[in-house]
């Protein structure tokens, strides 16, 4: 093993990842296809960051120069406008640069190519296909990075933290924002920015709603809002025309998976790619971080999990690390979305960091995790919500590896 880590992205997960496998000895490759290091937050121009990581509340691009100075002054070899093209079973990573095309052998690697948005094919919006229709993504990267407002009447569907962010920065830059609508009958976002970034700006949300039509030759004209019923359907009748120029669309982020596809890598019920405490996938050597592997909803999270993979996968790549040991498969029970780690492995850590989401708002409720009748631990929640991701350390000691029995968390009242 020559302890060689190549790193795919260059955001903050990437950033993170790269310099802990350096600090654990490893030689280390990141590539990043954009022009600047930073991902994502390049364009969120917001404070909000940093909070838990470097007890500041930075911008996002603050946050981003912060990791990118240690990068930059650091033994990493990066390489920045080099996209990857594919990753083989045998860790060798072809890529493309305007220098020309290559391929790296690495010992180990850490996949941190981050997330997609879903656009309106995914909700299959009916109406016309006319310009105005954008995702909030995309209107942060026109309103922040290149100076344009991309309307003036706009109308946001999603409630997520980036629909919310953008509801407020596009009324700071003088548009009219008629309102949020939320298919669900709870926010999606984190209840600072429903306050925050809605309510402090008299935005109106439309909870159970969604948009049933848009209507525009060339450029959008009016969007039909309708209510939605229990099945989350739109009720006939309920439709209301709006007038607006601009329709944002806030309506998730999924991993950006497509070159591990061939991979053909285990994946959990929620369709994440299954990683172990270690946060490993099913490939030995290729480990996962930051939005690539679940989407987070704070940077600081995002870099800590990326230490854990950059730390594990240079013990890989310099051949240490533990093995040996038994495995437990681990699940999402009752009223959890997803569950992280799918696997846990004996050796390694002594503590296994659960990482999961709810499926729905709950008040007054218990986490349960167990390992068949066995409860290992059991918390209290006032409440919980599915915007706020929640962390769960258990010690490994409490689980009983010569059972074969899944580790299971769920929601009890
Ligand atoms: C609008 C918005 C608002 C947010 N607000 C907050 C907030 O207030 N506070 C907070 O803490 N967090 C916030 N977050 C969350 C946080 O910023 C993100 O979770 C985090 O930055 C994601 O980091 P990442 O490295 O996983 O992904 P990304 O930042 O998306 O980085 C992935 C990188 O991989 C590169 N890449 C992809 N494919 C390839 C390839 N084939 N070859 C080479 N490179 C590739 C991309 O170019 C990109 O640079 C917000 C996120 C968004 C989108």
């Amino acid at each position: 093993m020559s302890g060689k880590v190549a790193i795919v992205g260059g955001g903050a997960a990437g950033m993170a990842a790269a310099l802990s496998a350096l600090q654990a000895g490893a030689e280390v490759t990141l590539f990043e296809k954009g022009s600047a290091l930073g991902g994502i937050l390049n364009q969120c121009i917001h404070n909000g960051f940093g909070l838990s990581y470097f007890k500041e509340e930075l911008t996002g691009p603050e946050f981003a120069e912060r990791l990118a100075d240690k990068v930059r002054d650091s033994a990493i070899d990066v390489r920045l406008d080099t996209a990857i093209l594919s990753i083989g079973k045998d860790l060798s990573i072809a890529y493309e640069s305007p220098k020309g095309s290559g391929t790296l052998r690495a010992d180990a690697i850490v996949y941190t190519a981050g997330s997609l948005e879903r656009s309106a094919g995914a909700i299959a919006l009916p109406g016309d296909r006319p310009s105005g229709i954008l995702t909030a993504g995309q209107a942060q990267l026109y309103l922040n990075h290149y100076g344009y407002l991309p309307g003036k009447k706009i109308f946001i569907l999603g409630s997520g933290d980036i629909g919310l962010i953008m509801a407020r920065r596009l009324t700071l830059e003088g548009a009219k924002v008629l309102g949020v609508a939320e298919l669900c009958p709870y926010p999606n976002g984190l209840n600072r920015n429903i306050v925050q970034c809605l309510e402090d700006y008299d935005i109106p949300l439309y909870l159970s709603h969604t948009v049933t039509r848009a209507y525009g030759k060339g450029r959008l004209t009016a969007i039909e809002l309708s209510e939605v019923g229990p099945d989350r359907n739109p009720i006939p009748g309920t439709g209301r025309r709006i007038e607006c120029d601009t329709l944002v669309l806030s309506i998730g982020l999924l991993p950006l998976l497509s070159l591990l596809r061939p991979l053909g890598l285990r994946k959990n019920l929620a369709g994440q790619i299954e990683v172990d405490d270690s946060l490993m996938s099913s490939l030995p050597g290729l480990f996962m971080a930051g939005n690539a592997l679940h989407v987070h909803d704070l940077v600081d999270n995002v870099a800590l999990e990326a230490e854990t993979a950059g730390r594990e996968a240079a013990r890989m790549a310099l051949g240490e690390r533990a093995s040996g040991g038994k495995e437990l498969l681990s699940k999402a029970g009752d009223g959890i979305g997803y569950l992280i780690p799918g696997r846990i492995r004996e050796s390694g850590e002594e503590e296994v960091l659960f990482r999961f989401r709810v499926r729905v708002p709950n008040k007054d409720c218990f986490l349960v995790f167990s390992q068949g009748d066995k409860i290992l631990k059991k918390i209290k929640k006032m409440s919980i919500i599915p915007s706020e991701m929640e962390f769960v350390k258990i010690p490994k000691k409490l689980l009983d590896f010569s059972q074969k029995t899944t580790i299971e968390v769920k929601l009890c009242h």
